[in-house]
């Protein structure tokens, strides 16, 4: 018999980044910044972090399986029923969760081509077939992904916004959309970043969710609230979709710090309006360089950008971490010149744009 399952032979490992301390060591440098992982350069709320020193004295207790406080919390925020709301060990996790939950070995996923990884992952661990629709102008292409889907389509993933471009799709956009994709095909929507969104027009998918059983939702911590390190995100969607998605859920999946530190998060609406005006002015000046230096980048609804530095990515991204600005080279999303570069602190951005203008012009 085969030891291992054929799905698993397929995948490919991901390879995790190097730890900031050992890359530090390594290249004999006192201070490395890294703006490769789109994460909160301000860091978690105070609050957050003082709530979490306090429950630090209980973790020899089990987390609540139920995250009663903080569904709680969720529910009155977002106005959406205790029962409609999931928790994942990461947003991640959701994903993994759904592929448990919902994918049967030859059902078909339809994604972007150039969008998060993890849905391609999901799928593969259940031996699902991936159908990747192109991006058009780096967006998603809503029609080409409802032309392609089939009898065998199971579930259909938007990233919105959009993780690498930064785009986004609009309401109007939205709304055609869920209304022509069948009742039998799950319509994902990936909304890490849409704390970040600034345009007018960005979609309140949760004011859908009554019309769409098959809509889902999913947030996280990771990225507004400075949680990433905690591993905590949730799913939003019809109370029977969640109970489905509730079954291969492990009882604890949500740590005891991570339910504490969301409810203070959550509660910190400074610490999120002070985050996004940092992203804000962050985003200005990075555009006020890219453009001086002629640089195409694609306008971003997040709190990173895609940037076109006309060499080798590759070499960029190595040259870069020499001097201890670590980005995110574009290659294995099909983009041989691009890098994607995270908002940070006003000094980040500098100090970026420093190494980035010195390593360009070598
Ligand atoms: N979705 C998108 C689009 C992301 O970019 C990320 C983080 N890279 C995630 C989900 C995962 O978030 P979490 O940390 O909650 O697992």
């Amino acid at each position: 018999k085969d030891l291992i399952r054929e799905e698993i032979l397929s995948i490919k490992p991901y390879v995790p980044g190097k730890p900031i301390e050992e890359v530090k060591r390594e290249l004999g440098l006192e201070e490395v910044i890294k703006l490769a992982s789109n994460e909160n350069p301000l860091g978690a709320s105070q609050s957050a972090i003082d709530v979490m020193k306090k429950a630090a004295e209980d973790v020899h207790i089990y987390p609540d399986g139920n995250v009663y406080r903080l569904r709680k919390k969720l529910s009155e925020k977002l106005g959406v029923a205790e029962n409609e709301l999931t928790f994942g060990n990461g947003s991640d996790e959701i994903v993994i969760m759904l592929g448990q939950a919902f994918m049967n070995p030859d059902d078909e996923i339809i994604m972007a081509e150039t969008t998060f990884s993890e849905y391609r992952f999901s799928a593969n661990i259940m031996g699902g077939n991936i159908v990747q629709v192109p991006l058009k102008d780096y967006t998603h292409d809503l029609d080409a992904m409802l032309e392609a889907v089939t009898e065998q389509t199971k579930m259909i993933f938007v990233c919105n916004p959009n993780n690498p471009t930064g785009t986004m799709v609009g309401q109007e956009e939205v709304e055609e959309f869920l209304e022509e994709v069948p009742d039998d095909v799950l319509v994902i929507f990936d909304e890490a970043y849409s704390e970040y969104a600034t345009s007018d027009d960005y979609p309140e998918t949760i004011d859908y969710l009554d019309d769409y059983d098959n809509l889902i939702i999913l947030r996280t911590f990771s990225k507004i609230h400075g949680l990433a390190g905690l591993r905590i995100g949730y799913g939003i969607a019809d109370e029977e979709i969640i109970s489905y998605i509730d079954r291969v859920r492990q009882p604890f999946n949500i740590g005891a710090l991570a339910q504490k530190a969301a409810i203070a998060s959550l509660e910190d609406e400074e610490h999120v309006q002070q985050s996004l005006e940092y992203n804000q002015q962050g985003k200005k000046y990075l555009y006020q360089q890219f453009e001086e230096l002629g640089l195409d980048y694609v306008p971003t609804q997040t709190n990173f950008i895609l940037v076109d530095i006309e060499q080798d990515n590759n070499q960029v991204f190595q040259e870069m971490l020499e001097r201890g600005v670590i980005i995110r080279s574009m290659d294995s999303y099909g983009y041989d010149t691009k890098i994607r570069v995270t908002i940070g602190l006003p000094d980040e951005n500098k100090r970026f744009i420093k190494e980035l203008k010195e390593v360009i012009r070598d």
